[in-house]
């Protein structure tokens, strides 16, 4: 027992140790996974900036075209050279205000448009004239008798924002003046305020293939590539060619962001093993038309290695502190089991001791039981030779010629004398039994003449009584037994001799029969029926206990010990049998007891 000392340690630590690593494990996912979230709603913000602020500055440049536009109509000079038709003197006076516009504003388109949509003059360069302007802006500006605006793709996959007014001189439409702007400064501005990284994509089916190539080529921009995707080609990139990345930004774009999953940001990681979080902004042109995407990148590789490390530090930190707690509670529990184990080996120190104390006590208390056991058998039989010379005496005295008064005092001594000896008789006979030392013999003896003699040896006290002794054998019970007759004699005599002690009128019937209990085994049952006073069955246990009777106050009334039917019942047992007792108060009374037998032929 002692021994479980680690057993205990270890029931205690073992849930210990579970309870810190999966706190720590707990502690440290939440941490990255806030710090995770943290990481990507700042991208997300940083995306939807790029979103806002690129619609701001198209607003802003439409409506700074706008006002040009409104500003150039005004212009007196202009306008008589347009009504007059003169392209010379219009180029010449409209050739200053559009490097003024350019100069300032970034404008780098001025149209003057005849009312059937023929391009009067190119302001800008190349200076050409002549061609039908029916683009989606010229049509929202006829159809609506005011303002057309919006960013329209040319086939070189310039994005050009075009702000087209009717010119109304003197209340009278004469034609359109248009102006435009290229917006390729978008995604530089883009990059340069919010610090991110930015890939103008546009759709090839809308472009001319063959005259973008060559304009790269003497653009000197070979690292845009035609072939390098399917539907859309690279026009424009804040930072250096990355194949791979580039890619994979193409793929999820193609996998996950059509039109309905504009809004979604994903992670995507590059060449050189930075990351980055994604999004699109689809370019939508003056018809509603889609015709490619920007695609903006957040390098969060930074944040990511900084959370790395912090979560080292946090997961370092955590088994230091799961280090130090352990060990501050195994040295605590080690205390605990210390003074456990001191206070248990105490209390078996003090139990051994007690029972060794107790042992010793039963120990002499048996020894002393003994020794009065066998001062009681030794005095029983001391005293039952002085009592048979008096019993002896007596008789011999009976035998002499006595006066009428002389023979009722010796009748009354011998009584008492036989009384007294059955009683030392039976304090013998329990004395032995309690020290294990009663006696049984076997002989093989006649049953029909035992009990015949013992049920006639008390015939005499019965008529005494004026009581009828009856007894009867069933014609099956075998004469020859082998047992023990001294000890049957014994037990019948001490039922029958109570059957007449404890009934006052009436009959005691003895009898013995036989009963099969299994194949082989037969039982003698004795019943010794009386008319007396009979026993209260919560009695019917206890009689057959040493020295109880079942009256306190019958005692002085009918004499006796006690002993009788203990000693009976152990009789009976000891030879494999059993007693009973069916009885009421007042109804008489009926023992019977069971006797294994082995017969002999
Ligand atoms: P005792 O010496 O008192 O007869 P026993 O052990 O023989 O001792 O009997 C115990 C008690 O059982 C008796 O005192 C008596 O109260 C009750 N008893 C025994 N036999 C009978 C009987 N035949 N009828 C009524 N009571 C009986």
């Amino acid at each position: 027992m002692l021994d479980k000392g680690e057993n205990i340690k270890r029931r205690i630590l073992v849930p210990v140790i579970i309870a810190l690593v999966v706190i720590s494990t707990i502690a440290v996912s939440i941490t990255y996974r806030s710090q995770t979230q943290r990481i990507q709603l700042s991208a997300t913000t940083k995306i939807s900036q790029a979103r806002l602020l690129l619609q701001m500055l198209l607003k802003k440049d439409t409506e700074l075209l706008s006002s040009l536009n409104n500003y150039v109509r005004q212009i007196p000079a202009l306008q008589n050279d347009w009504l007059k038709g003169d392209k010379q003197a219009l180029l010449h006076n409209a050739l200053p205000v559009y490097n003024e516009l350019n100069k300032r504003y970034g404008v780098t388109h001025f149209y003057f448009i005849a009312k059937d949509t023929r391009c009067f003059l190119r302001v800008h360069q190349p200076n050409r004239s002549g061609d039908v302007i029916n683009r989606l802006t010229m049509q929202k500006a006829i159809n609506n008798k005011a303002m057309g605006a919006g960013v329209e793709l040319g086939p070189l996959g310039t994005l050009t924002l075009r702000v087209v007014y009717p010119w109304y001189i003197k209340g009278e439409l004469t034609g359109y003046i248009e102006l435009g702007q290229e917006i390729d400064y978008a995604i530089s501005s883009l990059h340069k305020m919010l610090g991110l990284e930015l890939v103008l994509l546009l759709k090839k089916n809308l472009l001319d293939q063959q005259r973008w190539v060559d304009t790269m080529q003497k653009l000197g921009r070979e690292n845009l590539a035609w072939q390098q995707f399917n539907t859309h080609v690279i026009i424009d990139r804040t930072m250096g060619k990355s194949p791979k990345l580039e890619t994979r930004l193409y793929d999820e774009y193609t996998l996950n962001h059509q039109a309905s999953k504009q809004g979604q940001i994903s992670t995507i990681t590059g060449d050189d093993h930075r990351h980055f979080s994604t999004g699109f902004i689809p370019l939508i042109d003056a018809g509603g038309n889609d015709v490619g995407f920007i695609a903006i990148f957040d390098d969060i590789t930074p944040d990511q290695l900084a959370l790395q490390s912090f979560s080292t530090t946090l997961i370092l930190s955590l088994i230091v502190i799961a280090i130090i707690i352990f060990g501050g509670f195994y040295r605590y529990i080690d205390k605990i089991e210390q003074s456990l184990l001191t206070s248990v080996r105490k209390l078996i120190e003090a139990s051994l001791a007690r029972e060794a104390v107790l042992k010793q006590a039963n120990n002499a208390t048996a020894e002393a039981n003994q020794l009065k056991n066998r001062f009681l058998a030794n005095m029983s039989h001391e005293l039952r030779t002085p009592m048979n010379g008096v019993m002896g005496m007596l008789q011999v005295l009976h035998e002499t010629p006595l006066t009428e008064q002389q023979s009722g005092y010796l009748n009354v001594a011998l009584d008492s004398s036989r009384d007294l000896s059955k009683l030392i008789s039976d304090l013998l006979d329990f004395s032995r039994m309690e020290c294990g030392e009663l006696i049984f013999e076997k002989h093989t003896f006649d049953l029909h003449t035992l009990f015949h003699d013992t049920v006639t040896g008390l015939a005499e006290t019965a008529r005494k009584k004026g009581l009828q002794l009856t007894e009867q054998i069933s014609p099956d019970v075998p004469v020859k037994i082998s047992a023990d007759p001294h000890r049957l004699k014994q037990v019948l005599n001490s039922l029958i001799g109570n059957a007449i002690k404890f009934t006052q009128q009436g009959s005691i019937a003895v009898h013995l029969g036989i009963r099969q209990v299994e194949q082989e085994e037969t039982m003698l049952v004795f019943h010794v029926l009386d008319t007396g006073i009979g026993v209260a069955e919560q009695m019917h246990e206890q009689i057959f206990s040493p020295f109880i009777q079942a009256d306190g106050s019958s005692t002085r009334h009918y004499g006796g010990s006690g002993l009788g039917l203990a000693i009976a019942k152990k009789i009976i047992e000891q030879a494999g049998g059993k007693i009973h007792i069916d009885s009421a108060a007042g109804e008489g009374s009926c023992f019977y007891f069971t006797l294994p037998i082995t017969h002999e032929n």
